[in-house]
């Protein structure tokens, strides 16, 4: 619900517009967005997850969420999803494992990936630099299948180089 007294800081970013007035919204204390840039976002998603479609009020949580890459100082807003396909953008920017069930998202989440809301073309090229290079999950790890990797299945195809 959007306040009727909506503090402006002196430079006019208005940072708490969607909740009380003695508040600060969240998407500014959490990934500093303004409540202009939020409104950007929504406008954009248009009520739903930006990857399967799903319909804010049907989601999980009964809200979206702002999903975000981050590696070390590489931080920039992607877009507005659903519980669901922000577990899916982790397999993406592969801090957890692919598996069956995520799989078949991958390109519609790679898709979603380089139209990033907050992204500039230097920061596309920085997060798939780091997302190629990453191979954080371990072999161990119960599901974990070599199928679903992309590195294992490139190393195995180059038989004669040692790795
Ligand atoms: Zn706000
Ligand atoms: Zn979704």
């Amino acid at each position: 619900m959007y306040n009727s007294s909506v503090t402006e800081n002196p430079d006019g970013r208005t940072v708490n517009r969607h909740v009380a007035p003695n508040k600060i919204c969240n998407h500014f204390n959490s990934y500093g967005l303004l409540c202009d840039e939020y409104d950007q976002l929504r406008e954009r998603a248009q009520g739903r997850c930006e990857i399967c479609g799903t319909p804010e009020e049907d989601t999980t949580r009964g809200s979206l969420v702002i999903d975000h890459y981050q590696a070390d100082d590489l931080f920039f807003v992607r877009g507005l999803l659903c519980d669901k396909c922000n577990a899916v953008m982790a397999r993406h920017d592969r801090k957890v494992a692919w598996g069956p069930a995520t799989r078949p998202l991958a390109d519609r989440a790679a898709e979603y990936h380089r139209n990033s809301w907050g992204a500039t073309p230097e920061q596309l090229r920085q997060a798939a630099e780091r997302i190629a290079a990453s191979r954080p999950w371990s072999k161990r790890l119960s599901g974990y299948d070599p199928a679903f990797d992309d590195q294992e299945v490139a190393r195995q195809s180059r038989p004669d180089q040692t790795v």
